[in-house]
């Protein structure tokens, strides 16, 4: 048994002082959190704030060879232009050694459990080979109404293959601005055995799209040779386009929201799905240069989650950096709150309850946060795995 003591502990929903003490077994599993008082010694004392493991709610390891190569501040257009044009250009070798220091990125920055976006099974053997814990959501995009049997029955292959080989997998449709009604209407028929993500309200093209307007995406429908031709737009926000087209009550993750509105959330709330809203605001600065409204979001009573996005749109993979930038623009949000999301909620979402949080039985990762005021999350804050 090892017991540590720290400035605190984040025990995955509460901060506890320097008063507690936290007993773990040496093959991580958790003994529990104790009144110091309580405790016999040895203990360790450490600087800092003890923390469970981060879990990375979004991410896409098959892209992580397009590092640097996207253009940044762009708009999602033009970013999604650019990586179908660079994605496939890459040698096989090249793809999986980006994925393996992905992935070692991912570790050293405290993350132990992954959910990620798939659309082919190039990950899967990094994945075996991994420390982390992955769920993969194996993606499908499919546009015109008559490919939904045919894109839904390839998807469920690909879910299948990685379920085969012990990977935890479900299907997960792409965007409302590139899956048909009928593809929506198949997957919200499937009774999956963990979430469904999906990338939600990314930019105001997506709005515009819904509300009528021709021109919307047609760069990203020529490029990628789109038939549009099924598509009807609602004269509604995207979120209630798609949303009620689910019909199966489903376990959401809700990918970016940077257009969400207040009405936007209320629908969701009243839907029978129960919902995570994941945020990435360093690929949302990436990319569209803007912010979700993460105040609203919180005061709506979302159950909030944090993801990296792939480094097609990201310079590092750190959920602590995530952290950074929202204490950055909304430095009203506690931080106890913040690292919730980092660890609980995210765990919940995907499905690794065996994560997240430092209660008895669990073997979540033990993380020091450091630096000059860790409780604080400043920019200067660090993170070290310690068991
Ligand atoms: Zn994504």
């Amino acid at each position: 048994m090892i017991q540590y003591r720290a400035n605190g502990i984040f025990t995955g929903t509460r901060l506890l002082d320097e008063n507690w003490v936290l007993a773990v077994r040496e093959d991580g599993r958790v003994e529990g959190v104790y009144p110091r008082s309580s405790v016999s010694t040895p203990v360790r004392v450490l600087e800092g704030l003890l923390c469970p493991g981060f879990v990375n709610a979004h991410c896409h390891l098959e892209l992580s060879h397009l590092k640097g190569i996207v253009r940044e501040n762009t708009g999602l257009v033009q970013f999604l232009v650019e990586v179908t044009r660079f994605r496939d250009e890459v040698d096989p070798a090249k793809v999986s050694a980006a994925m393996e220091a992905a992935d070692q990125e991912m570790a050293q920055s405290g993350i132990v459990a992954v959910g990620d976006v798939c659309n082919t099974f190039n990950s899967a053997e990094q994945k075996l080979r991994s420390s982390l814990y992955y769920h993969s959501f194996t993606e499908v995009l499919g546009f015109s109404d008559s490919s939904a049997r045919d894109r839904l029955t390839q998807i469920l292959e690909l879910r299948d293959r990685y379920r085969a080989r012990g990977l935890p997998a479900t299907v997960s449709p792409h965007a409302p601005y590139t899956v048909s009604a009928s593809l929506f209407r198949l997957i919200g028929s499937l009774d999956e055995t963990g979430s469904v993500s999906v990338h939600n309200q990314e930019c105001l093209e997506e709005e515009k799209l819904f509300g009528g307007d021709q021109q919307a995406f047609q760069e990203i429908y020529d490029s990628l040779e789109i038939d549009r031709s099924s598509f009807q737009a609602t004269g509604k926000s995207s979120l209630q386009s798609w949303l009620p087209l689910m019909q199966e009550p489903q376990k959401l993750l809700l990918v970016h929201n940077t257009c969400t509105t207040g009405q936007d959330i209320r629908f969701a709330q009243d839907s029978p799905h129960e919902l995570f809203w994941c945020l990435c605001p360093n690929a949302n600065l990436y990319i569209e240069g803007r912010l979700p409204d993460i105040s609203l979001l919180r005061q709506s009573g979302c159950r909030m989650v944090l993801g990296t996005d792939s480094l097609s749109s990201n310079h590092r993979l750190s959920i602590l950096e995530e952290i950074k930038t929202i204490r950055k623009f909304f430095p009203g949000i506690p931080p106890a709150e913040l690292l919730a999301w980092a660890t609980e909620n995210g765990a919940e979402a995907i499905g690794a309850e065996q994560l997240g949080s430092f209660s008895p039985g669990k073997v979540p990762g033990v993380l020091l946060l450091g630096g000059s005021a860790p409780f604080r999350l400043d920019p200067d804050t660090t993170v070290t795995r310690i068991l």
